[in-house]
């Protein structure tokens, strides 16, 4: 059984032979708290920019994530394989992997990066100089040794199942507009329409994992597969609470404010009715505030006056809920509601 919030595609060959099996990405949560910032904080509020900024780098991010994806579906590869994107594993520490491409020769790990204008990769320290066409110089962790600390820790988590096959790890530049100008000595730098060449130029080493090994192997990180979720959004802006518009919003129309009715809420802007609005403002409410929500705080951010209201609602939204009737609280596996 996979996880509910992960796509998979099985590919088979012409003979019905299982050739491939692709985890997508999952629907970025982190994401979603922003999009939920920027529709419930007020014009010219003075963190608006910031979040505007923030949201416009994890779509590129996400954009360049889908290109890696794209060529690899788009080529063949003869050798058994399985892909997997946006995988978050635990070890001696959590660590997420852009792409894994993993066959019974070896396992290749993508970071991709979207950082634009002149790249230096510098070793000592290790860190990403990146020089834009108006002379302003930005520094970042970097990308070669990040994924050489995932190679080790891909390679800790094989070597906890009994498994033993190279992993190598290489960095891809979404967009050609990044210019390489000093590269990583041991790690390499792709373009994402050469990663199918790179993946093919180690077709020569040696078998190391029979097919059944690789299908179980591949079960085990799928299963051991723990999505990030990310802290809640105020906390990492530092935005006050009152900041924060609240209401239900309508999802036809955007209003913020639906007003509940006898089994269902109802906007006054658009006239829509929609019985489980209140399960994305609880979401909302968990990504902008914290992991656990009590009934003060749903009558509050979803603007009911009734607390049985609020009881049922949160009773009937498939959250846990821990405590005692006063102290009750509810959260909610983020991962389930992407
Ligand atoms: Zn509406």
């Amino acid at each position: 059984m996979y996880p509910v919030y992960d796509t998979i595609l099985l590919i088979y060959s012409k003979e019905e032979k299982k050739i491939s099996t692709v985890k997508f990405r999952s629907d970025c949560l982190g994401l979603q708290g922003l999009e939920a910032t920027r529709s419930r904080l007020p014009d010219g509020h003075v963190l608006y920019p910031t979040i505007l900024s923030k949201i416009a780098s994890a779509k590129a991010g996400i954009a360049g994530e889908d290109k890696v994806a794209d060529v690899l579906l788009r080529n063949s590869f003869s050798i058994d394989h399985r892909i997997f994107h946006d995988l978050s594993l635990t070890t001696s520490t959590q660590f997420q992997m852009d792409t894994l491409f993993l066959s019974r020769l070896f396992a290749i790990i993508l970071e991709v990066k979207n950082i634009s204008g002149i790249l230096e990769f510098r070793e000592n320290p290790p860190q990403l100089i990146r020089i834009k066409t108006d002379g302003t110089v930005d520094g970042f962790e970097c990308p070669a040794a990040q994924v050489e600390r995932n190679a080790i820790l891909f390679k800790e988590f094989l070597s906890q199942v009994g498994i033993d096959i190279p992993v190598i790890g290489a960095v891809v530049l979404a967009y050609p507009k990044q210019i390489v100008k000093v590269a990583p000595k041991r790690t390499k730098v792709l373009f994402p329409s050469i990663v199918p060449q790179h993946i093919k130029s180690l077709y020569h080493l040696p078998q190391k994992i029979d097919v059944q090994t690789l299908d179980s192997l591949t079960s085990q990180l799928l299963d051991s597969h723990q999505p990030y979720i990310p802290n809640p959004i105020c906390e990492t802006y530092g935005i006050p609470r009152n900041d924060i518009k609240k209401g239900v919003q309508c999802k036809i129309c955007g209003w913020i404010g639906m007003q509940k009715i006898i089994r269902s809420w109802h906007c006054p802007s658009c006239k829509n009715y929609d019985h489980l609005a209140h399960r994305n403002a609880i979401k909302e409410w968990l990504l902008l505030f914290g992991r656990r929500i009590s009934n003060r705080d749903c009558r509050d951010f979803l603007k009911i006056n009734d607390m049985k209201t609020a009881t049922r609602i949160l009773q009937t939204t498939d959250l846990y809920s821990e405590g005692t009737f006063r102290n009750r609280t509810y959260s909610m596996d983020l991962n389930k509601y992407r």
